[in-house]
């Protein structure tokens, strides 16, 4: 039994695809062009481009050659496919290699065996079926490979394209099962309702891909933005603004758990010095050098954060006061030497001074450590530089008893 519905044709439903193909392909191009860190897109767009120029030959049927619309349109298809699986499989950052080889295989499969149904032994159920295997097998390849995808932001987004390609995998199973039972095709273009919706499903995996893709990479361009905007550009560590927020989370979690919460603030020793002896640009190299040795020297959930010119400020969470000295100590040691490295020969030593505080016990606010913490930095450049203070009742006594403003932190 065929199904017919009437203007459900394949030449109107070829033309919408070469449309819906060509318009996202050169958007996902000129997309491209504008955010070059968006490579896939590029992939993409010539992934749209080539299913639209195959379903432009497919379209043409009996208009033009049989070696175009049907031997080349199927094969533009497949890789159509493949282009657009791997454009896919890159953005969501998962390896594709082995689907691009799934895919050469089954390209290379396809030549001579379309070649023969087509010039030889002409017969369309049967490329119907092969190509229709085919396509399953490229859409479910790609369906559970971007389950690969491990970062969380992309989760939804590829759960939704992980069901297009399974369920259009399935459909196109479907196909070539249906067409194995059915009657001999005479004419592809008055083939019945299954071969329109094929058509359509690559509608659907045109829409659903480019909407989803272009909804998942304006995400990703917000959350880099917004990165972005919490780092120090010259230090790659965080700035005073991710400070604040930073801060605020992690005294919240110290209450919560009832534990220890570390401010470590540092100030280079005389780094005015260092400008006007080796210059501003040297300077720049020092402060990026000055903050590699401390992300050398902590813990993968400790914080640091450039808090003004050459003063670094680090939350330690869940760490004892003698711990942070300890931790201190090493941090003064780690830049004291060895020595900076500035350009090819130029050697420029320096040190810097360390005011700790702490929260437990008092519970106390972002803005009272902050200010003990610079109290205790502010006794260490006050004792002669190069050294470790922590926050205690003798340091107020004697800061109060000296003046802030004799020694500048
Ligand atoms: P002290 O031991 O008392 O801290 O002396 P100091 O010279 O380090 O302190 P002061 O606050 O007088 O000078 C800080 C210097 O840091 C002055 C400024 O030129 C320099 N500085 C601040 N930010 C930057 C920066 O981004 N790059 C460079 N090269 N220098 C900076
Ligand atoms: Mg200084
Ligand atoms: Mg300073």
């Amino acid at each position: 039994m065929k199904f017919m519905i009437e203007g459900f044709d394949l030449r109107t439903l070829a033309l919408t695809n070469l449309l819906l193909g060509v318009v996202l392909g050169l958007g996902l191009l000129s997309f491209a062009r504008v955010h070059p860190i968006l490579l896939s897109f590029k992939k993409l767009g010539i992934g749209y481009l080539l299913l639209a120029l195959s379903f432009l030959l497919i379209g043409l049927r009996h208009y033009i050659d049989d070696w175009y619309s049907v031997i080349f349109a199927n094969l533009i298809l497949v890789l159509s496919i493949k282009i657009l699986g791997e454009g896919l499989l890159v953005f969501f950052k998962v390896r594709h290699q082995t689907f691009s080889h799934f895919s050469n295989i089954l390209i290379t499969l396809m030549l001579p065996l379309f070649i023969y149904f087509t010039l030889f032994n002409e017969n369309t159920n049967i490329r119907i079926i092969i190509i229709s295997f085919f396509i399953s097998l490229q859409f479910i390849y790609i369906a559970f490979h971007l389950k690969k995808n491990r970062e969380e932001i992309n989760h939804q987004f590829v759960l939704i394209l992980h069901i297009t390609f399974l369920l259009s995998g399935l459909f196109f199973i479907f196909r070539a099962l249906w067409t194995l039972s059915d009657n001999n095709i005479d004419n592809y273009m008055q083939a019945g309702i299954i071969h329109g919706l094929a058509t359509i499903v690559f509608q659907l995996i045109i829409i659903i891909t480019g909407f989803f893709v272009s909804w998942s990479a304006s995400e990703q361009l917000a959350k880099d933005l917004e990165l972005q905007a919490t780092i120090d550009h010259l230090t790659q560590t965080f700035n005073r603004r991710a400070l604040e927020g930073l801060a605020k989370k992690e005294i919240a979690q110290a209450k919560r758990e009832d534990s220890n919460l570390v401010v470590i603030i540092m100030d280079i020793d005389d780094f005015k010095a260092v400008n006007d002896e080796y210059g501003h640009v040297a300077g720049d190299q020092v402060l990026t050098e000055f903050s590699q040795r401390l992300k050398d020297n902590l813990r993968e959930y400790d914080s640091i954060a450039r808090y003004g010119g050459e003063e670094f400020l680090l939350l330690l969470p869940n760490t004892e006061a003698d711990i942070a000295m300890v931790v201190a100590e090493k941090l003064r040691k780690a830049i004291a030497a060895p020595v900076f490295l500035i350009g090819e020969n130029v050697h420029v030593a320096i040190t810097a001074s360390f005011g700790i505080a702490f929260n437990k016990g008092a519970n106390i606010e972002w803005r009272q450590l902050l200010l003990q913490s610079d109290q205790a930095l502010y006794l260490a450049k006050y004792q002669g530089k190069n050294q470790v203070q922590l926050f205690s009742t003798e340091v107020v006594a004697i800061t109060n008893k000296t003046s802030h403003k004799e020694v500048k932190v």
